[in-house]
């Protein structure tokens, strides 16, 4: 196990036009034990930022520390990680148990009983202890990834890098998996940098998630805080499905003017505005969550025409019709709402981000009230109602 650390990494790599900015300037710390997932949309630099921990990727610029140890310029096989890809790239004609011993004879001195043991232990972890003498071919996709994710246990890496590890699995065994790593990091508490393109599996996984778009860090935090506290527009919206909607409008001192609808600022919000605002749009955000229908008018209730309802049995998913724009609203499954209805929704006070046109900063954020529901009985590991830590780690 330890912490490891990217000080201003850059890559650049000469492409076909032109040079490439993969990954620009690039610090991040992953605590030892932490469970990190860099996430981003397709090119923006997660895979180049793990192969550079990985040492796959020389840098062209930066150091990367592993413990106490600057690796910058050490070998891959130096390095002590381990990494799991999105192919397999098992042997195919070796074994399970043979795929999984060929690592550590091939790069330690380890003694052959230390190394079965090593495949006995995490075979047992895995739950493949049945197939260590089959062939890859004759393994599940879902199996398969056990094997890979059994490769680099037996390594006892300080350091877990994955890169999209679970991409290759059908929706409900990825689901499954993500499971299954969850309650694997929680046994061997290792260090990992786990890469992915899919919020969900960042939220669900996460200790912190790393957001990246275009080669630049965008934010990092708990799943919670880069859900309710996005440093910008493009986290806003990259975390949360169905995502956040946005509404461009200007600011007039006192409310926010969107088209056809004045959104009035509390105190707290105006001075935000006021102190970060550098042009004269602002974009407004609310996540479909917050658009709540209601009976009642206020100032900050909106009637829509509802375009399209997708049903998805816990929800319902609402395009609704605005001069504003078309905004998405969800409501509970059991509430009937037909294409073509007219609806009024209230926009919470408190509920709403705004964002800096020109620059894309949050000028605030909709205020956080997590809150301990009724039925929870006692806290982690205690049977008393000691609050928890929410998201950190360590
Ligand atoms: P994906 O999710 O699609 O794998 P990613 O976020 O992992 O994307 P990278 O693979 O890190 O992105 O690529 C970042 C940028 O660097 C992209 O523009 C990519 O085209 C470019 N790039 C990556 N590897 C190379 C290379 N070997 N040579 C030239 N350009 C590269």
């Amino acid at each position: 196990m330890a912490e490891t650390t990217l000080d201003g990494v850059t890559k650049r790599f000469a492409g076909d036009d032109g040079e490439v900015l993969a990954v620009d300037d690039l610090s991040l710390t992953v605590r030892d034990g932490e469970f990190l997932v860099l996430v981003g949309p397709s090119g923006c630099g997660k895979s180049t930022t793990l192969r550079t921990i990985a040492g796959l990727e020389a840098v062209s610029a930066g150091a990367v520390h592993i413990g106490d140890r600057d690796v910058t310029d050490v070998k891959p096989k130096d390095r002590d990680i381990a990494m799991v890809f999105q192919s397999y790239a098992l042997y195919p004609q070796k074994t399970v148990r043979g795929n999984m011993r060929f690592g550590l004879e091939m790069t330690t001195d380890l003694p052959d009983a230390e190394i079965t043991e090593r495949v006995a232990d995490a075979a047992e972890l895995l739950d493949i202890t049945e197939l260590l003498d089959r062939r890859p071919a004759a393994l599940s996709g879902g199996q398969q990834q056990r094997v890979a994710l059994g490769r680099a246990i037996v390594r006892d890496p300080a350091v877990f890098l994955m890169d999209e590890p679970l991409s290759n699995l059908d929706a409900k065994l990825r689901a499954e998996m993500r499971t299954e790593l969850q309650a694997l990091h929680d046994q061997l508490g290792a260090t990992t940098v786990y890469v992915t393109h899919d919020q969900t599996e960042a939220m669900t996984m996460g200790d912190r998630i790393a957001v990246l778009d275009g080669g630049r860090l965008q934010q990092v935090g708990t799943p919670m805080e880069t859900y309710y506290e996005p440093t910008n527009e493009f986290v806003a919206t990259f975390v949360g499905s169905p995502s956040m909607n946005i509404v461009e409008g200007t600011f007039d001192g006192e409310a926010i003017q969107l088209p056809g609808f004045e959104f009035p600022l509390a105190d707290d919000q105006r001075e935000a505005v006021e102190a970060g605002l550098t042009g004269e749009t602002v974009r407004l955000g609310v996540r479909p969550e917050d658009i709540v229908l209601t009976d009642e008018t206020g100032p900050r209730t909106v009637e829509f025409e509802t375009l399209v309802v997708e049903p998805m049995g816990n929800e319902n998913v609402l395009h609704l019709d605005h001069e504003m724009g078309e905004v998405v609203a969800t409501v509970g499954g059991n509430q009937r709402v037909r294409k073509g209805d007219r609806v009024r929704a209230t926009l919470g006070a408190d509920r709403v981000h705004a964002f800096d046109g020109t620059t894309g900063e949050a000028l605030f954020n909709r205020t956080r009230d997590e809150q301990r529901p009724p039925g929870v009985v006692g806290a982690r590991g205690t049977d008393d109602r000691a609050e928890t830590d929410g998201g950190e780690t360590g």
